[in-house]
């Protein structure tokens, strides 16, 4: 019986020492900071154990009305390097206070070399927390719904972060050589299914796909105007519209209301599909995007 004992006491211990070692090693580890899951997505893949990843805004929450917790900003105050995607709402609210109170965080904007499109209509996020209007420099943020962009904003993480680690670049680089891969097989997947998508216009809550648009040939209709919810006016418009371009297809994000979406579809006839473009598997997402882009009317 003690011989028994004794073997399991054994056994626990090691198992507790592992899980320990294995905190520590993480604990040690310096940290990198992006504002978004998608860029975990890429980040992780180009500096594979070197680093941890923390993501500012959790899954499920919109970037637009996000303010980060203080517990949140001690850790963007650890990190070696904060990617912000560009100018979502929110880095536009904090991105000063964030360079004021972390001098030593670099802070690295991975939209930096990607053509920009006018957020038309302007997006919600233009509007900053205190409520100032920064419609005049109404660019689309959302760049992450298009892979051929994806290819340089991954190009500015790798730059970034030979910068700070040199002596790793050749590892990086040969990840970043393998990420690209994988984006340009997303690319030329996307390419296919649209090619035959039955309607070449879609219609959104919030205008998070304009870069999957411009890219491949689409049409991107807003529910949201101005960031707001609609007038009836403004519906009405929307539903002759998605008439005229015979829409079949209606997308609101994860966390956004489905009720204007639904009127719209009842209305008009076509299927309301609820899609997350925060997700961290951001190439699954994009492929369940087109392929529902892509599927054939039922006659
Ligand atoms: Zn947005």
């Amino acid at each position: 019986m003690q011989k028994y004992l004794f073997i399991l006491l054994t056994l626990l211990l090691a198992v507790a020492c592992n899980g320990s070692s294995r905190n520590r090693d993480e604990a040690r580890k310096q940290l990198l900071t992006v504002t978004i899951e998608p860029q975990r997505y890429f980040l992780e893949q180009l500096v594979g154990e070197d680093y941890s990843v923390n993501t500012l805004v959790p899954p499920g929450t919109s970037p637009e009305s996000y303010e980060p917790s203080p517990s949140v900003m001690i850790d963007l105050g650890k990190s070696a390097i904060y990617f912000r995607v560009g100018d979502l709402g929110f880095e536009k609210a904090w991105s000063a206070r964030l360079a004021e109170n972390n001098p030593n965080v670099k802070i690295v904007n991975c939209s930096t070399g990607i053509e920009l499109m006018a957020g038309d209509p302007p997006d919600q996020e233009q509007v900053d927390h205190a409520g100032h209007d920064h419609t005049h420099e109404a660019l689309d943020p959302h760049v992450w719904s298009s892979p051929r962009a994806m290819r340089i904003f991954v190009r500015n993480m790798l730059d970034a972060l030979v910068e700070a680690n040199p002596e790793r670049a050749e590892t990086y680089r040969e990840n970043y050589l393998r990420l690209s891969e994988k984006i340009d097989a997303v690319d030329s997947t996307l390419t296919a299914l649209l090619e035959t998508a039955p309607s070449r216009s879609f219609i959104i809550y919030h205008p998070a796909l304009g870069y999957l648009a411009r890219d491949y040939g689409l049409r991107q209709h807003s529910i949201e105007f101005e960031g707001k919810n609609p007038s009836p006016a403004q519906l009405k418009e929307l539903i002759d519209l998605a008439r005229r371009e015979k829409i079949n297809t209606l997308f609101v994000q994860r966390g956004f209301d489905l009720k204007n979406g639904e009127v719209i579809a009842r209305e008009i006839g076509a299927e309301l599909f609820e899609i997350d473009p925060l997700r961290y598997e951001w190439d699954e997402e994009l492929i369940r995007i087109a392929t529902l882009l892509s599927r054939q009317r039922d006659e």
